[in-house]
Order: C-alpha cells, then sequence, then structure tokens
C-alpha cells in the first residue's frame, strides 16, 4: 500500500505519461502491481518530473508507464469508474463489448493446497507448446508412459476471450526485455499450446539458404528432403491453408509494395475455414479456428487417456547418473506453492522454448559439471528474428484489430527480412510498444495522439535476419540474465527493414508513419542441433551430445536463426524427435 505522498507522485506521473489515466491508475497498480517495486521506481522518477529527458529511457519509467498503460488502455474500472480507454481509441470488437470484465485475476489467488507427488514416468516431457505439445501426442499415441510437465495453466478455447489483461495474464509470461544495446521486447505463451495458443500461427517451411546454415553453423547434415516428410506430416495434422481473404487493409498496402518493386503473397496458416477473422489471435483463439498443439495433438491424446498432464508445475533443473556414462534420471520441479520435488523418468524431453530450455539447463548442476564443449554453449547463440510493427496512418478506417493479422507477406528482400500484414495490436500491446523517431518510449501527449487514430492506423510487422548474437545466461544469484548485442549485419538489417517499410506505406498513401520499438516473437536456438559436439548442444535427431535419454524437442534446437516463421519447422524436427525417441523406446 503506498502513502499519500508516494500516491500523489504516482497520479502526476501517470496523468503526464498516459493522459486520462490517473483515475484509475492507482487503483490498478494497488491490485496488479508490487508496492516495492513500484516505490523503488518512483524514487527514480519522482525528483525529475514534469517528466524530463533524464528518466525516459530509465528502467522505472518503462515500469510505471506499463502499468498506467495497461490501467488506461486495458480499459480497467474500479468501483465508481467508467472503462475509458477502449472508447478514447475506439476498441469496440463485437467479443470485448459483450465481455462482462472480471478482473479478479489481478488479485492474489488463495494458496492452493498441496498438488499430489507424481508417480515416475518412462518419459517426461517439459513443456507443452509447438515442440513439447506435439512430442508429448506422439510418443502417447505410441503406447509409452508419458508425463507433460507444463509451466502454466490449462485454457481451452472455450475459456478465452477477448480480454487483453485477463490473455496477458493467463496465457502469457511475463514481457521481459533483453538488456544489450537495445531493448529487445521478448513475448512467449505460457500455458498448455504454449505460444502456439498466442500466435498469428503462419505456416512456413525453412528456405533453402536457411537449411544451409544449420551445416555451416553446427555440422549439422539435416537437409530439406530429410525435413519434408515431417512438415508434410506436420502440416496435414494442423490443416494449412492458403489465407487469400484479404481485407481491404491489405489491398490497400500492397500499392505501397508494388510501388516499390516488391511482390505481397498470400500467407499459409493453419487456421479453419471457420475462422471468423475476429483479430484475436493473441489472446487466444475462443473459437478453435486457430489450430494450436491443445486443440489439435494434446486434446485427443488427454480425452484417450495416452498423456497425463501437471499444469503449473515448473522444472528447474535435470538430474543425472554420472556414475558411469552420463545418462538422465528425472528432473526437480516447483509447485505454485513453492513445493520442491524430483520425478524419476528414463527419458526427458526439454521444451520449455528457447528461453526456458536453456535454463533448466544452466541450473542443472550434474549436466553442467561435464563442462563439455556442448555444455558450455548451452544459451549461448539466442536468436532472435528482431521484429517491430510500423503503422501507416490512413485517413479512412483500417480496422486491422478486426481481420486475421497475418494474410500477405512480401518475401522479396527474405535473405535480410520478411515483412507481414497488414495488423494492429491489442490497445495495451500497441501503447506499450510505441515509441519516437529516437526509439525511446512514446508518452504524453505524443502517445495519446496515436492512440486516438487507432482504427486508422494499418501494421506492417517486419522480421529482420540474425545471426544467433543473442545470450540467455543465469548470474551467480539464480536470475535470469537475456542480453543481445547487435552485430555491423544486424544493424543494417534493421535499418533496411524499417526504411523499407516506413517506404511502402508512404507510397501507399500514409499521411504519418510511427512504429514501435523491437521485440521478438521468434526465440531459437539456445540448445542447437549438429553433428559438431563442439558446436551444438544435441545430435541431429535431438539427443544431447555425451548424455543418455536426455533430449531437447523446442525452438532452442534450431540450428541457426530462421528467415520465416518458426512454428512449423519446430514442430517438423519435434516430429522427427519423437520418432527417433519412440524408436529407442521398448
Ligand atoms: C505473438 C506471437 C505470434 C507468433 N506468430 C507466429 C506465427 O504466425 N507463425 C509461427 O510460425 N510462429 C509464430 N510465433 C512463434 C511460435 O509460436 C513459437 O516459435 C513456437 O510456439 C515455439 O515453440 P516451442 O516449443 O519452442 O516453445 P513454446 O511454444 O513457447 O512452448 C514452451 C512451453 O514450455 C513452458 N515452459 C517454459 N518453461 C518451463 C519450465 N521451466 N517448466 C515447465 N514448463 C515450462 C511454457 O509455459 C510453454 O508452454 C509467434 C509467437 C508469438 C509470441
Amino acid at each position: 500500500m503506498l502513502d499519500r505522498r508516494e500516491q500523489a507522485v504516482l497520479a502526476r506521473f501517470c496523468e503526464a505519461v498516459v493522459p486520462g489515466s490517473s483515475p484509475v491508475a492507482m487503483s490498478y497498480v494497488d491490485r496488479a502491481a508490487d508496492a516495492d517495486a513500484v516505490r523503488a521506481a518512483l524514487d527514480v522518477v519522482g525528483p525529475h518530473l514534469p517528466v524530463s529527458a533524464k528518466i525516459e529511457d530509465t528502467e522505472s519509467f518503462r515500469y510505471l508507464r506499463n502499468l498506467a498503460i495497461e490501467a488506461f488502455y486495458g480499459d480497467y474500472a474500479p468501483p465508481g469508474h467508467d472503462p475509458a480507454g477502449h472508447e478514447v481509441i475506439g476498441f469496440a470488437p463485437p467479443q470485448a463489448t459483450r465481455l462482462r470484465k472480471d478482473w479478479s485475476f489481478l488479485d492474489t489467488p488463495p494458496p492452493p493446497g498441496p498438488a499430489p507427488r507424481p508417480e515416475p514416468a518412462e518419459v517426461v516431457v517439459v513443456g507443452s507448446g509447438a515442440g513439447g505439445g506435439l512430442i508429448a501426442a506422439e510418443l502417447g499415441r505410441r503406447g509409452h508412459d508419458v508425463l507433460l510437465l507444463e509451466a502454466g495453466g490449462l485454457h481451452p478455447a472455450e475459456d478465452r476471450v477477448r480480454f487483453e489483461l485477463a490473455a496477458r495474464h493467463q496465457l502469457w509470461w511475463p514481457v521481459l526485455h533483453t538488456g544489450g544495446d537495445e531493448p529487445v521486447a521478448l513475448l512467449a505463451g505460457r500455458c498448455v499450446g504454449g505460444t502456439t495458443v498466442i500466435n498469428t500461427k503462419v505456416a512456413m517451411r525453412a528456405a533453402p539458404f536457411d537449411v544451409a546454415r544449420f551445416a555451416t553453423e553446427t555440422g549439422s547434415r539435416l537437409t530439406l528432403d530429410d525435413l519434408d516428410p515431417w512438415y508434410e506430416k506436420v502440416e496435414h495434422r494442423l490443416g494449412v491453408r492458403v489465407r487469400d481473404d484479404w481485407t481491404p487493409s491489405v489491398h490497400r498496402v500492397r500499392t505501397g509494395f508494388a510501388a516499390l518493386g516488391a511482390e505481397l503473397d498470400p500467407v499459409r496458416s493453419y487456421t479453419d475455414y471457420t475462422c471468423s477473422r475476429c483479430g484475436s489471435c493473441t489472446t487466444g483463439c475462443p473459437t478453435n479456428a486457430g489450430r494450436d498443439t491443445l486443440n489439435t495433438y494434446l486434446a485427443p491424446a488427454f480425452a484417450r487417456g495416452e498423456v497425463r498432464l501437471r499444469t503449473h508445475t515448473t522444472v528447474t533443473h535435470v538430474t543425472l547418473d554420472t556414475s558411469a556414462r552420463p545418462r538422465v534420471t528425472g528432473v526437480g520441479y516447483r509447485d505454485r506453492d513453492g513445493t520442491t520435488g524430483t520425478i524419476a523418468a528414463e527419458k526427458v524431453v526439454l521444451a520449455a522454448g528457447s528461453l526456458g530450455t536453456p535454463q533448466i539447463l544452466l541450473r542443472s548442476n550434474d549436466y553442467m559439471a561435464l563442462d563439455t564443449p556442448s555444455t558450455r554453449l548451452v544459451g549461448t547463440t539466442l536468436g532472435l528474428h528482431p521484429a517491430r510493427l510500423v503503422y501507416g496512418l490512413f485517413d479512412e478506417p483500417q480496422d486491422c484489430h478486426l481481420v486475421y493479422p497475418i494474410t500477405a507477406h512480401c518475401l522479396t528482400h527474405q535473405e535480410d527480412f520478411v515483412v507481414e500484414g497488414t495488423t494492429i495490436q491489442e490497445p495495451v500491446s500497441f501503447a506499450a510498444g510505441m515509441v519516437d523517431a529516437l526509439g525511446r518510449p512514446l508518452w504524453g501527449a505524443g502517445l495519446a495522439a496515436v492512440a486516438r487514430d487507432y482504427r486508422r492506423f494499418a501494421g506492417l510487422l517486419v522480421m529482420a535476419n540474425d545471426e544467433n548474437t543473442g545470450v540467455v545466461g543465469v548470474d551467480p544469484s539464480g536470475a535470469t540474465v537475456i542480453t543481445k548485442g547487435f552485430s555491423p549485419l544486424e544493424r543494417r538489417r534493421l535499418v533496411d527493414a524499417l526504411t523499407f517499410t516506413v517506404g511502402v506505406l508512404r507510397a501507399a498513401g500514409a499521411r504519418k508513419v510511427v512504429w514501435s520499438g523491437l521485440s521478438t516473437s521468434h526465440v531459437q536456438g539456445t540448445a542447437r542441433m549438429g553433428a559438431d559436439p563442439a558446436r551444438s548442444v544435441v545430435d541431429d535427431r535431438g539427443k544431447a551430445h555425451g548424455v543418455d535419454g536426455l533430449y531437447v524437442g523446442d525452438g532452442s534446437a534450431v540450428p541457426a536463426s530462421l528467415s520465416v516463421n518458426p512454428s512449423l519447422t519446430i514442430m517438423a524436427l519435434a516430429a522427427m524427435v519423437a520418432d527417433n525417441l519412440a524408436g529407442g523406446l521398448s
């Protein structure tokens, strides 16, 4: 609970940074934020009010700005106040207007009773996203005893509504930022189905030049011919189809691409023909038209009793027997109430995503004590496929929040960057990501003016290729540290990508162009696959070099950062890993 002086400083800050937010921000911050963290941030920003350039780029400024944005553009309404943010920007999708918002997710839930201790398993799969969901279901289908451990909860489509803050709380990991040259927001899902539940479901196979890099980076012997059958199986299961149902906003920006001599093509995606183009993808598809690993692979497996699921279980480390040739013996985990335990398993598949899997390995004393070239590589080759959203303001409403967000892409410059559209983020993400021309978070009247035009912006997502130069580490206190330094080539690509996309929107008739800071939805490559143990963590079939029974089956294994959306390749590799693993089980 903040004292009166602190409340006054907070109210002044919120109103200056997000005009209109002060009536609701106090109650929101009280419910949603940690008072000590707020106090520490106020100590930094307080002496510089009204806001000065000295604090604009500080962590404290970003933290408090985000809270004010969540309160206002998240449409929060404490008793006695009407919500205002959505009305100001004209955000009124049918699903959100008929929604009676229940904000109880902001309150700390009572601690759950102790969860039952899990039985040992033949195979423990850690993480239920693109890779882990598929592997658990495939092994279960073949009759193996599979226990699937997931840090998040089970939230099937019938529980999902277009309620951004609730979705961010229930389906997303808290958004972290990289340290290093320039902050990159890291976006990922935390629920059964993982990031596939909140993604936009574009289905791309790797380009031949992407797969050629596998060999140069890690000595991988995988070829596109090896991957083809796995791609086919996954595409069939997901019902991949062409999305040529372009809305007027796509036709509008197409003229800009054509003016710059570039092509705009329909994407392929794993969305059903029943997709109502409601724009809810990143808050979880409410109709199951979006085909995530929960509704494709896992739900049938659960229904048939082929996979045991344990939610809200965070795996902390793997255990090994190193008395002879190292071999996995199980995992250590932590429950929601802080209880810790271990589970014995013959095989362990790590599929906790490209940020989660390396952290588990780095916290595994038995594994790190092996001190081999492979163990020393863990986490050091993070690929981000860094992206930004570039928005063009048009005279007429574009309503890009009411479309399937990615129906078209431009691959003309694929060796450097790819552009997708048309889209706009949900109001909180939109406002929070917005930066000024110098890359500083936008605030005050500038932010309010941009947000007011929400319905008239058409957005393009531009993703630049990268060279796996990020690092996921764990510091001596046990805290996660994620850093990214950009190479000159990566910098050039980012500049070219932005220049091109701004040019497209201007050529399409945009009156004004604004953009977001960098973010990534495509983390990859932190426990890479390859034939050379000095340059990879697992072999070409996903088995850890030098350790029996330990596998990696998620985006971490991708040998070199892809130029395309990665989930189809992650699933193709996972299908291959599952097949290999099943072959080695009795
Ligand atoms: C907004 C957004 C849009 C995207 N759009 C597309 C797209 O259109 N096309 C595309 O190809 N890709 C897209 N992606 C990326 C794609 O969804 C991911 O690349 C893919 O899901 C990654 O698969 P994964 O198995 O590596 O990890 P995830 O799918 O992230 O699954 C990892 C799972 O492990 C769990 N976990 C993490 N740590 C632990 C732990 N310690 N213990 C237990 N469980 C743990 C997580 O909660 C999560 O459920 C998008 C991503 C985002 C964020």
